[in-house]
């Protein structure tokens, strides 16, 4: 039998429908009685209640943005700037000049590679450390909500990137209306975000990497979310699937914990936070093991990952859509 929740309480943060019900296998999931709750409508799916902003504050410390200049250790720290180059040449090919907008821009790593080839670019950052670097690294004022109706002047933008920043926001539906009101006719919406329908969703269930709760206050069905986006008459240019950024660590994670490891094992040690700790043979043993599984592991995870997105059900994927032209003009 199907729960259907009560309004107001559990309305869809996408599409306002009131017609969701709890998600199964999601519930009470983390401390503070956090569950997922699912529209029937757009297959959305949100953490209910949302944490306060007190809360959700000391999920957003170092351990997230990182130590110092860079967030990760040196060798990653140079793959994630190339994967940013990559961002950066995908919305140049797709907008050649203009002006940028990127929501979520963490330290304006993708900014500062389109700044430097020309066009004007704003970046919006709810986090005071990383605004604080984007700031540095762009040399310009950084934005702090997208709500700033008196700094955002109408349809001034060739392009609005959400990179992994949307499924953040416990309001996603009216920061799209925010951002379509931002974006010039014709222009171009970029959205980046875990699909919740995807294979490795439902292998790993609520031990997820991309659940990441209660960091991530929203979960799309990306293929209803682009419908969504296409009802409002935006066209759908290209749905990728591929991500080696995001797709392979999740599966390298899974595959950890089926092999009896901690939740999120590989993760840490990318992070550069995994410590030795003294915890007597066993431990030590366990480490090896862990470290010696890496290289395997991490190919298994590639072949499966890719697989899995060859499939169109990457564990995240990035939406491409161009704006309706405004024929009345
Ligand atoms: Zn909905």
């Amino acid at each position: 039998m199907t729960i259907v929740a009560q309004a107001p309480n559990h309305t869809c943060p996408l599409c306002e429908s009131n017609s969701t019900s709890p998600r199964q296998g999601y519930q009470h999931i983390m401390p503070g009685e956090w569950s997922l709750y699912q529209c029937l409508d757009c297959r959305t799916s949100f953490i209910d209640p949302i944490p306060d902003s007190e809360i959700l504050a000391k999920y957003y410390d170092e351990n997230y943005y990182g130590h110092g200049e860079g967030k990760f250790l040196g060798p990653v720290e140079r793959i994630v700037q190339f994967f940013r180059y990559l961002r950066a040449r995908t919305v140049r090919r797709l907008t050649p000049a203009g002006r940028v907008l990127d929501v979520g821009c963490g330290r304006g790593l993708m900014l500062r590679f389109l700044k430097s080839w020309g066009y004007e670019v704003d970046g919006i950052e709810l986090d005071t450390m990383a605004a604080v670097r984007a700031r540095q690294n762009l040399n310009q004022e950084i934005f702090h909500t997208l709500e700033e109706p008196d700094r955002f002047l109408r349809q001034q933008y060739q392009a609005v990137c959400f990179w992994h920043s949307l499924e953040h926001m416990p309001q996603p539906g009216k920061a799209l209306e925010i951002a379509d009101r931002l974006l010039s006719p014709g222009g171009l919406l970029v959205i980046a975000a875990p699909h919740m329908e995807s294979i490795q969703s439902r292998l790993s269930g609520a031990s997820w990497l991309h659940l990441d709760l209660p960091r991530h206050l929203v979960h799309f069905d990306m293929e209803r979310l682009a419908e969504f986006l296409q009802s409002r008459g935006y066209q759908l240019i290209k749905h990728q699937h591929f991500s080696q950024e995001y797709n392979v660590i999740d599966t390298l994670c899974y595959l950890y914990e089926v092999l009896g490891f901690k939740r999120l094992y590989p993760f840490s040690l990318i992070q550069g936070m995994h410590r030795h700790r003294t915890g007597g043979d066993c431990h030590t043993l366990k480490t090896i093991a862990g470290l010696s599984l890496m290289l395997p592991l991490t190919g298994a995870s590639f072949l499966i990952a890719n697989y899995f997105s060859l499939l169109r059900s990457g564990s995240t994927t990035t939406l491409f859509l161009r704006k309706a032209l405004d024929l009345s003009n």
